[in-house]
């Protein structure tokens, strides 16, 4: 693909390539669309250097004009939004449309933050006359940022606009596999005359570049997207140092679906919210509970319109999902599909890689799962649903909560007694009742349990980046 930009990395406000570089490959087709510098240790010194100079800088610049930087950026990326959409979908493989509605997302994650930095307001605490105790929020330093590639775009844009609003640097590590979205991502910072140092981009060797950054004093903050496993292993290699962490991990969310509802608008909504991004996302609803009352038609409607989805090339008219997004995934969905069919789950549809070129996966449906298959308790982060029937909420909401992660979890009802239950005993971040719709830029983001700690978005999200001074000041001095 012609227009897929050439690939840099960005430190101290200049583009530079590197010694060695990796491929990047369009997943649709398994064709090479670019060379990815891939960082070694001297650049990452740089970066850190940079970034240190950078937050003395940022950190001392006014919110308001802090805040006038992100959204010119933003500006400049709505603008640009066909190029990024044409680059995310080259190197991720998702349909255009979908990837046109990642970059305005990316953008409004920015826009809200760069509302939020004018407003990290501190507090006053009543005291004695004469002394006053004031509570000032302040930006904590360098950032170390770990993005994955399910959302090229949307996914950096969280961690960048969290750091830069509230006045931190960042040295972010984008996904090696789609890093088209972050490299746009920093050449509108670059065009919007953000100061050199305080957004620094790099790629390489996943495991040399935490470990590298995370052991500096510099680093005040590790904030990773990913899997569970990666998240406690930079988790442990952060506390070594002291240095907190914000972790957005894994999910294997679930849905009760009430035998009140309107069965067919709820197996329709969840089938095709379950395909997009070929299921690669972290509140993607998984396991679909549904009354034993409303069960059969349920499965029945979930299972035509899952198999209803049109699958190709991400830039092809129509196509309502993409090829997985690496080599990786395909064999770690069959290999879950062949266990829940052994352990006698029925396969209603799908279930294995097509023919063709690319990483493309079938959407797939398993009915009637047992309880010890993997699939149930292992987050499949592809296009694969398990619809089980229960014979109550109660039970619904046990099953809900019997795994380790606690990131999104949804109900269908309309019955408000039903969602009172839901809302206060789902064990997740983020609880939807009617909607599959999880995280938005004005709502905090994130989890519970083995999902991670820390917020994005809303009002909760800059606090992570700040820390809270108290200062007493007494006019005489005692
Ligand atoms: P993985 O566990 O190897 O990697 C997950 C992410 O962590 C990738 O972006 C990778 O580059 C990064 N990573 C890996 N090791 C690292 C290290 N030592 N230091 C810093 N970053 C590191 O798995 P994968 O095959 O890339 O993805 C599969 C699993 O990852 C999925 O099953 C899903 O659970 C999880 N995942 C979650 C999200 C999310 O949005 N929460 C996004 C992508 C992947």
């Amino acid at each position: 693909m012609s227009d897929y930009p050439d690939l840099h990395l960005y430190i101290n406000g200049e583009w530079r390539k590197a010694k060695d570089d990796l491929p990047v490959l369009n997943p649709a087709t398994e064709a090479e669309v670019g060379r990815l510098p891939r960082a070694g240790k001297s650049d990452l010194d740089d970066a850190l250097e940079a970034a240190e100079a950078g937050f003395k800088v940022w950190s001392g610049t006014p919110p308001v004009e802090r805040a006038n930087v992100i959204y010119k950026a933003a500006a400049l990326m709505r603008e640009r939004q066909e190029e990024i959409a044409t680059a995310i979908t080259t190197e991720h493989g998702k349909p255009l449309p979908q990837a046109r509605l990642e970059v305005i997302r990316g953008c409004e994650f920015f826009e809200w933050d760069a509302g939020e930095a004018t407003r990290t307001y501190g507090r006053v605490i009543p005291s004695a006359p004469g002394v006053r105790y004031v509570v000032h929020h302040q930006p904590i330093g360098t950032v170390a940022a770990f993005s994955p590639w399910n959302f090229p775009m949307s996914q950096p844009s969280r961690k960048v606009a969290g750091a830069i609003a509230s006045g931190c640097s960042i040295i972010l590590k984008a996904a090696e596999e789609t890093p088209a979205g972050a490299l746009h991502i920093a050449r509108a910072f670059h065009d919007a005359g953000l100061p050199p140092g305080v957004l620094n981009l790099v790629f390489g060797s996943p495991a040399e570049i935490s470990d590298h950054l995370i052991r500096q004093d510099s680093v005040r903050l590790v904030a990773f997207t990913g899997s569970t496993a990666v998240g406690r292993h930079l988790t442990t290699l952060a506390a070594q140092h002291m240095t907190p962490v914000l972790m957005e991990l894994g999910g294997h969310a679930p849905v009760i679906v009430c035998e009140d509802t309107d069965v067919e608008a709820a197996a329709v909504s969840g089938a095709i919210r379950k395909m997009r991004n070929a299921g690669q996302v972290c509140t993607s609803p998984t396991r679909f509970f549904v009354h034993e009352r409303v069960f059969d038609e349920y499965l029945d409607a979930f299972t035509k319109r899952a198999a209803g989805t049109v699958v190709g090339n991400g830039f092809d008219p129509g196509v309502e999902m993409g090829p997985l997004a690496n080599e990786r995934r395909p064999p770690a969905l069959a290999e879950l599909v062949e266990d829940a069919v052994a352990q006698g789950a029925e396969l209603t549809t799908g279930g294995k890689r097509t023919n063709e070129a690319g990483y493309f996966f079938e959407p797939t449906v398993l009915a009637n799962v047992p309880d010890n298959a993997r699939v149930m308790q292992e987050e499949p982060f592809g296009p694969l649903a398990v619809v089980n029937s229960i014979s109550s909420l109660d039970e619904g909401i046990e099953k809900a909560n019997s795994v380790p992660y606690g990131l999104a979890a949804y109900g269908y009802t309309n019955r408000a007694d039903y969602a009172d239950q839901l809302i206060e005993r789902l064990e997740a971040g983020n609880v939807s009742i009617n909607t599959l719709e999880a995280s938005l830029p004005e709502t905090p983001f994130g989890g519970v349990k083995h999902s991670g700690f820390g917020r994005e978005g809303g009002t909760e999200g800059l606090h992570n980046y700040m820390v809270v001074k108290n200062v007493s000041h007494s006019i005489a001095i005692v």
